[in-house]
């Protein structure tokens, strides 16, 4: 749940002006060559030339700096920029390829992630073997070698298919590109935004132009401007259980009422999220919508009565609400998914929807008031109270006196000033916490707007995230 570096370099480009270069080794010697005729222009791509993915000397040379860097700086983890990216043939002599194709696709990119793999755990210091490689494009064959890849390109409606494939293979979103509609229904690590919808669409083709290298461009009735703030960069942490690993049910959940809505069922040890969102964004006009679970067998077993309370979040306040998940109410319509349907009733407000699905043994959501942490003064002069209230309606002991003595939570904030680092429940399940800015703030030091995470974590308690604004 914290945060973790990684440096970001490339795998292809180096600029003309690099001692890499010389006078026996010149840079048309490493360049990837489009055709005979020799490499594309450099001056074309900020006096860079393009290196070629499948020349060996270049392969090793990537592992070497790669290692370097963790060995030199201790960093948590080297991104390549390029690696799973390069699609273009290779026709320079010097390399002597078998085919133009060599270069293409994922054996050369595969020879690399191998040999840096290779070479980062070999350093003995820094972080070593635990360090992180991530790739641009994510590819089986290269995962061995990788942990994590960006995820720059519009999936469509449907989920991302790598992470269906390969759940355990991580996917970072390149802020500000997705949303977090994209962002959370495809169960990618958030970037910097919190804007409802993708922003950029790189080498994309224009609504309505020519498809451009065959890259995703936005649909015609798709808003460019992000949309609406949300505070799914928060939120997420509380479910990050069941979306980092990618588990989603095989049958997405529908909104038989309503084709704009695309949704997600989450699983997790001790509860279901269903994820519903609009899907470019817009808000319903119906006060609440159904959503349709098939083969929901599942959260039935889990049920003691036709009813249950579950809790949902509208992102756009983050505040907590109740709905009742009614009964079975037969077949679903489509008819070709075994088991029972769940239906939930959902007062969708903005349009986009977490909604936990507790198993009886569920750990308890933790309730802040006010729910949004209010601002801080980044000079110090001040500090503002929040209660938190646990909620576990659905574990099996249900008085607050029980719910509360299973539960530790742990309270950190870098740079703020807490009353307590641990938060001791009593018996209405309820306990307070004071915030301030904290030597920084003294030493003049924070700059304003500034954002603190504060995150509280512990046994029996789902974790809970806000960025805490100081201005
Ligand atoms: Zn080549």
């Amino acid at each position: 749940m914290g945060r973790r570096v990684q440096l970001y370099v490339s795998a292809d480009i180096v600029h003309l002006g690099s001692a890499y270069f010389n006078a026996s080794w010149p840079w048309e010697r490493w360049a990837a060559w489009p055709g005979p005729a020799g490499p594309s222009d450099p001056a074309k791509n900020h006096d860079a030339a393009t290196l070629c993915h499948g020349y060996a000397p270049w392969q090793l040379n990537v592992a070497r700096f790669t290692a370097r860097i963790v060995e030199l700086t201790g960093v948590d983890g080297v991104r390549l920029d390029g690696l799973g990216g390069l699609a273009a043939p290779c026709s320079n002599p010097a390399h002597a390829h078998a085919s133009a194709f060599e270069n293409q696709g994922s054996g050369a990119n595969e020879r690399i992630a191998r040999l840096t793999r290779r070479a980062m755990d070999a350093v003995a210091s820094g972080a070593g073997a635990g360090a992180v490689l991530s790739s641009e494009g994510y590819s089986d064959t290269f995962h061995p070698h990788t942990q994590m890849s960006l995820a720059m390109f519009y999936p469509g409606r449907g989920v991302d298919a790598m992470r269906v494939a390969l759940p355990e293979y991580r996917a970072a979103a390149y802020g500000p590109d997705a949303g977090a509609i994209e962002t959370a229904l495809n169960g990618w690590m958030g970037g910097d935004s919190a804007h409802a919808l993708r922003r950029t669409w790189p080498y994309a083709a224009a609504c309505g132009e020519p498809p451009l290298s065959g890259f995703p461009g936005p649909p015609c009735n798709y808003p460019l401007d992000g949309g609406r703030a949300t505070r799914w960069p928060e939120l997420r942490a509380t479910f990050a259980a069941a979306i980092l690993p990618g588990a989603v049910a095989d049958a997405d959940p529908v909104a038989p009422a309503d084709p704009e809505f695309e949704c997600r069922l989450y699983t997790a040890p001790g509860y279901w999220l269903l994820l519903a969102a609009r899907w470019n964004g817009s808000a319903p006009t119906a006060a609440a919508t159904e959503i349709v679970i098939p083969a929901a067998a599942g959260l039935f077993a889990a049920a003691a009565g036709p009813t249950v309370e579950v809790s949902a979040y509208t992102l756009g306040t983050s505040t907590a609400a109740r709905v009742r998940r009614a009964a079975p109410a037969g077949r679903p319509p489509w008819g070709a998914h075994r088991g029972p349907a769940a239906s939930v009733s959902l007062t969708v407000g903005l349009g986009f929807s977490a909604v936990l699905l507790p198993k009886p043994g569920c750990a308890a959501l933790l309730l802040l008031t006010p729910a949004v942490v209010p601002p801080l003064d980044a000079q110090g002069g001040n500090s503002t109270t929040i209660t938190l209230r646990l909620h576990a309606p659905w574990q099996p002991q249900q008085h607050t006196r029980g719910v509360a003595s299973r539960v530790t939570a742990s309270v950190t904030a870098p740079g703020l000033r807490l009353s307590t680092p641990t938060l001791v429940f009593d018996d209405n399940a309820t306990a307070t916490l004071t915030l301030a800015v904290g030597k920084a703030a003294a030493a003049g030091i924070v700059s304003s707007p500034a954002y603190f995470m504060l995150t509280i974590e512990g046994a029996g308690l789902l974790p809970t995230r806000r960025w805490v604004q100081a201005v």
